[in-house]
């Protein structure tokens, strides 16, 4: 049984049907689902993940393969010199911090887990530079794990459809969490998010040809 919202309340019947609507329509839309980031390994898709925070996949996209090919493995990049790599991921922006995660991150995966990126959320949370929202990307894009990333997108979707009033990203994840059944969270975040990119826009939501207006309290409300 699911658990209540991050009020306390639970949701009603009613509220459960429509979720369970709003998660139908978008996996019609889009029945196959990844992230953007180009990865090969969970180890990449966490680098990528850390470097994509201010800036495009495709930014990140256009500096991963050379990083990847100067340093192929977590140890190479464990023990890079930060002013190489500052110059390989400078177009990402905030290119000191991230190089510095990414560096510590790798760092602490060879440590403390012999280079394997962990299947646990408590574990991948205590990793340099991972937040709560990469960690659920990795646990479910890598691992297919039951996992739901709130990001900007996620936030301003789920809003507008008013399955959560919350703006803090850890209640939307437990209200989603709470309305929506546990097999659909592993790719429901790259839904929201894809949609949000494609339909539900930020300044200018095109409720003209959305699938989810009939449901949507949001909808047309924009002109
Ligand atoms: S109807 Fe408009 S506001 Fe509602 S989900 Fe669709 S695009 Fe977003």
């Amino acid at each position: 049984m699911p658990g209540p919202r991050s009020d306390g309340t639970t949701p009603t019947p009613a509220e459960r049907g429509k979720a369970r609507a709003v998660v139908r329509r978008l996996e019609e839309r889009y029945p196959e689902i990844h992230t953007a980031l180009d990865y090969e390994n969970p180890w990449q898709l966490l680098v990528v993940t850390v470097m994509s925070a201010q800036t495009t996949d495709e930014n990140v996209n256009g500096v991963a393969p050379l990083l990847f090919e100067e340093y192929p493995e977590p140890t190479d990049l464990a023990e890079a010199n930060p002013e190489d790599v500052e110059q390989i991921i400078f177009s990402t922006g905030f290119y000191r911090q991230k190089t510095k995660s990414i560096i510590a991150l790798s760092n602490a995966l060879v440590e403390e887990h012999d280079g394997v990126v962990p299947d646990d959320r408590d574990l991948l949370v205590k990793l340099p530079g991972v937040g709560r929202k990469t960690a659920n990307v990795v646990l479910a894009e890598a691992w297919g794990r039951p996992a739901i990333a709130v990001d900007t997108h996620v936030n301003r979707v789920s809003n507008r459809l008013e399955l959560t009033t919350e703006k803090d990203p850890v209640k939307i994840e437990k209200d989603l969490e709470s309305l929506i059944p546990k097999k659909s969270w592993p790719g429901l975040s790259m839904r929201m998010i894809q949609f949000g990119r494609d339909v539900c826009i930020a300044r200018s939501p095109r409720c003209g040809i959305c699938e989810l207006a009939p449901i949507c309290p949001s909808a047309g409300t924009f002109d």
